[in-house]
């Protein structure tokens, strides 16, 4: 009777010891989490640059309307009319700024929505897509940036999926800037209007930029038809591009609309 006892006391104390040992790791994890250094903090897509992290010194990166998303369960919007681009054939500069590859686009193109004039500044890219349809990633997604103030931007989504050899690309993929502050200027003028796919249809939704600071001014355009760029091209992106994509956030009841 008496050893029985002891065997239990000797249990509970070796529950007790594993409870208290467990709350003290638990405790010290916390406490001795390195806070980030929001003085030398450079944000990117890998360990503890990563999107996890960005929120810690850019507080907007954990707002209720964040980019990229998941778009699913759209509703169809009769009132939704086709994309109005207005784009100048220019040359192109193009740079690697350490996050994506950006072809920054001279003055005087715009996209005009729901009556207003949105500058367009550049479009850059994504390997693999930042926005998913129905669940599916794509190897690729291009951002078309247009400003309309700093509170209003509007960005265009496009999809990439492997097919075809894309023409508007040709003259860059073999010129991609691989480093970063590495740049290209094109010889030739190009339209950017030839870069969107066929079909007019699109999705579009409240958000943020995908990137900090977050902000959530950006009225997004998804296109609903990928465009298609060779393996090969894909692969002169995915070699200078690592993973450069934000993983989808919660949609917090928004509703995405959806003109076909
Ligand atoms: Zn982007």
């Amino acid at each position: 009777m008496k050893r029985l006892k002891i065997n239990h006391n000797s249990q509970f104390l070796q529950l007790l010891f594993i409870a208290l040992a467990l709350s003290l790791t638990l405790g010290s994890c916390k406490k001795d989490d390195p806070k980030v250094d929001c003085s030398t903090f450079h944000w990117g897509y890998g360990g503890d640059e990563g999107p996890n992290f960005w929120s810690e010194c850019t507080p907007d990166c954990s707002g209720n309307i964040q980019s990229p998303i998941n778009i699913t369960g759209a509703t169809a919007d009769a009132t939704l009319t086709d994309l109005e681009t207005h784009y100048e054939a220019v040359p192109i500069e193009v740079i690697n700024n350490g996050h994506t590859i950006e072809f920054e686009y001279e003055a005087g193109s715009k996209l005009t929505l729901f009556g207003a004039d949105y500058e367009l500044l550049q479009f850059h890219f994504h390997a693999g897509s930042e926005h998913t349809i129905n669940g599916t990633q794509f190897p690729l997604e291009i951002h078309l940036v247009h400003k309309k103030s700093a509170t209003e931007l509007a960005v265009i989504g496009i999809m990439c999926e492997v097919g075809a050899e894309n023409d508007f690309l040709k003259s860059f993929t073999d010129n991609l800037p691989a480093a970063t502050n590495d740049h290209f200027s094109s010889a030739t003028t190009v339209n950017l209007g030839d870069l969107l796919p066929n079909s007019t249809g699109y999705y579009t939704y409240g958000g943020s930029l995908t990137t900090p600071p977050c902000s959530e001014a950006v009225t997004w355009l998804v296109m609903s038809e990928p465009i298609q760029i060779s393996a090969d091209q894909l692969a002169k992106f995915t070699a200078i591009l690592h993973d450069n994509f934000r993983p989808v956030q919660s949609l917090n009841g928004r509703t995405i609309k959806e003109h076909s």
